[in-house]
């Protein structure tokens, strides 16, 4: 996991962030809230939210999934990206993290755009599927539990339209995914995710070298 993007030298990343960040004041403020907390690590980086956000924007989004809210920065900055009238389902399993996210969303006047909820995301996406909603999002990030991960990709695609475009965070997993004597089962199953998007057909793909690697996948 990583805050900031993987194998940029400290001089370099500096120029990064101060000749293309534009982070609104409220998420500075959780960054550094969330600096201080056991699991901060979690956070994804500034630059990588500010390139979601412009993904959104791109693609005209206007319902949204998260899978994975934490303290809410990526929520955060997908729901300030999304029109008036647009809707972010964030699914997440703690009550106790997603706190701090509800009190930055308030803050934010976005609580309205969000739609917090606390079950296992696997659950919560097959019953919107059961519900009905398949096919009617348009962006989905993904950045949750890895051995997960294979489970909530099927379900968001199935829940976008033809175009939609889902987000997938740490398919470097701090380099770990290229070194075979790594066994761990968050890192089997990211290099197997990462094996099959390479090779899905039902996407247009491309792995970047943000955060801690980004892979965006495209509904055909
Ligand atoms: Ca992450």
């Amino acid at each position: 996991m990583s805050t900031r993007s993987l194998g940029l030298s400290d001089a370099v990343y500096d120029y990064l962030l101060q000749h293309s960040l534009r982070e609104p004041e409220l998420l500075t403020v959780l960054r550094e809230e969330t600096a201080s907390h056991p699991r901060h690590a979690m956070q994804i980086s500034p630059e990588q939210g500010q390139l979601m956000g412009l993904l959104v924007e791109l693609i005209g989004a206007r319902r949204a999934i998260e899978v994975g809210v934490f303290t809410g920065y990526s929520a955060l900055r997908v729901a300030l990206s999304l029109p008036p009238d647009g809707r972010l389902l964030a699914c997440d399993v703690s009550d106790e993290y997603t706190q701090i996210a509800r009190r930055y969303f308030a803050a934010a006047g976005v609580a309205e755009k969000v739609e917090l909820v606390i079950a296992p995301a696997a659950e919560t996406l097959a019953a919107r599927l059961a519900a009905g909603e398949a096919g009617s999002y348009d962006f989905a990030f993904i950045d949750a539990d890895k051995p997960g991960y294979d489970t909530y990709y099927e379900a968001c695609l199935e829940l976008l339209r033809p175009g939609g475009l889902v987000v997938i965070d740490n398919v470097l997993w701090e380099g770990q995914v290229a070194d075979p004597t790594d066994q761990e089962a968050s890192t089997l199953a990211i290099r197997a995710l990462n094996q099959k998007i390479h090779r899905d057909a039902r996407v247009t793909q491309s792995m970047l070298p943000v955060g801690d690697g980004l892979t965006l996948a495209r509904k055909r």
